[in-house]
């Protein structure tokens, strides 16, 4: 199967004709093929975007969310189809797309749909000299750059406010995982959306990542991934004054005091760990334990860790499916040999691992636990965004928020205690866009979503996204 770009409506060839293997991560095989798309068809893209803007920002709001309903509708009708591509494509278990991927992707598309809906501005009001008023007007052409790790969920994240604010869209989905993004394209020329609205252009980082970067009529940048791939795309765009949305890497504690209901906390923490192989922004890598409950927590969450069944994402009882190519597989045991040579213990897994039958040749590791790390070396710095977690002990809660803040990153953690004014307090202090108490990955898309420090900048979700989408221009009435 040969994949093809969607511009002004068409699903057209890449200009230069070039094509890039697809990989099922779960056989190692190349099982579609994906345009090599570069600077040419990025500019084909804006034309089209830059001519459909007019018409499109002029639209009702009431009109432009209808559109984005019907998308949503158009991927719940296919939502087998959809979950089927997402588990070849990315190697994660067919279940998990089946219920978090592509009912979320839908959900994004609903929530932006009543969201725009009910968005307001602000008025301020100067007494008997008179007021001001601030309208909030779409930006032209914006580009969406996602990652492969949780492929048309964080990618109709960002296309579904940006259309639903007024924008004309240019998206490019991570080359690792073209196929869903492909399916959406179906979509929107079903459901008729009009035509240059949304672009999607299939192709590497370096290519279209970067002309897109650079194209001086994008501008406005949404981008999750790395956080090096952020920091190109700024050097990139920032002198140029786009808007920049970055969601980038994370290396997130999860903080087990001794006081937490355990059984809740080692059952969750098994899946914050190792849920998608562990390749979710918001997994908990750093797992610090009070040392009172530390043997205690160990022993049952290796026990439990240790049932997690690896095997062929497409079988309905696979927990571990592959991971996502073979470069990240070999980066993430690199990683496992470098905690090795740092003097971590492995608890469980530290291996590749063969599944038998179809998937003998696909990229398959281990749930991985280590323990004995100091908490500055790079195992316990460096995100590794793989089924690797570290335990590390701690005495005190001071203790527990320095190891927390320690890393360069600052994009989630998680709190597990029963006391209500330790968990409050800790919250306060840690140094993470976003904390969970007592639970994990519990979203609720209208509050604002992303991370400090090198985890990012700006923040999505609800009004935070459709305000980035915007422009707001301040108008002063005087009586
Ligand atoms: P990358 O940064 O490698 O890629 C992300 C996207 O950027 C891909 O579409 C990629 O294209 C593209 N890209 C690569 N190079 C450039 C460039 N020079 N200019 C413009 N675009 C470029 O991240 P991964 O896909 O490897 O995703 C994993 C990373 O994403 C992890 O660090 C993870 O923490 C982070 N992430 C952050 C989240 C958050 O909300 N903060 C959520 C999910 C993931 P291509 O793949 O085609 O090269």
């Amino acid at each position: 199967m040969q994949l093809r770009n969607y511009i002004n409506n068409q699903l057209v060839a890449p200009i230069g004709g070039q094509y890039l293997d697809n990989i099922d991560p779960s056989t190692g095989a190349v099982y579609s093929y994906i345009p090599d798309s570069d600077e040419k068809d990025v500019d084909m893209a804006v034309q089209a975007a830059k001519a459909a803007f007019p018409a499109w920002s002029a639209l009702s709001t009431e009109i432009r969310a209808d559109y984005l309903d019907k998308l949503a509708a158009g991927i719940e009708k296919r939502l087998e189809a959809f979950a089927k591509a997402e588990s070849i494509d990315n190697g994660k278990p067919i279940k998990l797309a089946r219920i978090v991927d592509i009912p979320r992707s839908v959900s994004n598309f609903r929530f932006f749909a009543s969201a725009v809906r009910q968005f307001s501005t602000d008025t301020h009001d100067m007494g008997n000299e008179g007021f001001n008023y601030t309208l909030r007007q779409p930006i032209g052409v914006v580009a969406c750059i996602s990652p492969w790790n949780l492929p048309l969920y964080l990618f109709t994240w960002k296309i579904a406010p940006a259309l639903a604010a007024g924008n004309c869209v240019i998206a490019k989905p991570s080359e690792i995982t073209p196929m869903t993004a492909y399916l959406l394209s179906e979509v929107a020329i079903e459901v008729g959306l009009p035509a240059g609205v949304l672009n999607i252009i299939h192709g590497l980082g370096g290519k279209v990542g970067n002309a897109l970067s650079h194209h001086p009529d994008i501008k406005a940048i949404s981008f999750t991934g790395g956080t090096a791939t952020g920091r190109i795309i700024a050097g990139i765009a920032a002198p140029q004054f786009k808007k920049l949305s970055l969601e980038l890497g994370g290396k997130n504690p999860n903080i087990i005091f001794a006081d937490c209901n355990l059984e809740a906390a080692v059952a969750t923490s098994v899946r914050s760990s190792f849920q998608n192989q562990g390749q979710i922004c918001l997994c908990g890598s750093r797992i610090l334990v009070e040392r009172s409950v530390y043997e205690v927590f160990k022993t049952a969450f290796l026990a439990k860790a240790a049932q997690l069944t690896n095997g062929d994402p497409l079988e309905e009882t696979t927990q571990q499916g592959a991971i996502v190519s073979a470069a990240h597989y070999q980066k993430v045991l690199d990683c496992i040999a470098l905690a090795k040579q740092e003097g971590g213990k492995i608890l469980l897994g530290g291996n590749a691992i063969t599944v038998k039958g179809r998937c003998e040749k696909g990229y398959f590791i281990a749930p991985t636990v280590i323990e004995g790390l100091p908490h500055n070396c790079r195992t316990n710095m460096e995100e590794i965004f793989g089924p690797v977690v570290t335990l590390t002990p701690f005495d005190t809660e001071e203790e527990a928020l320095m190891l927390a803040n320690a890393t360069e990153y600052g994009l989630s953690a998680t709190i597990w205690t029963e006391n209500l004014r330790k968990a409050h307090r800790v919250a306060a202090k840690v140094q993470a866009g976003v904390v969970w108490i007592n639970c994990w990955l519990v979203r609720d898309l209208r509050t604002p979503f992303g991370g400090v420090k090198n985890s990012g900048v700006g923040r999505e979700g609800g009004a935070e996204a459709l305000r980035f989408f915007t422009e707001a221009k301040n108008v002063c009435v005087v009586y």
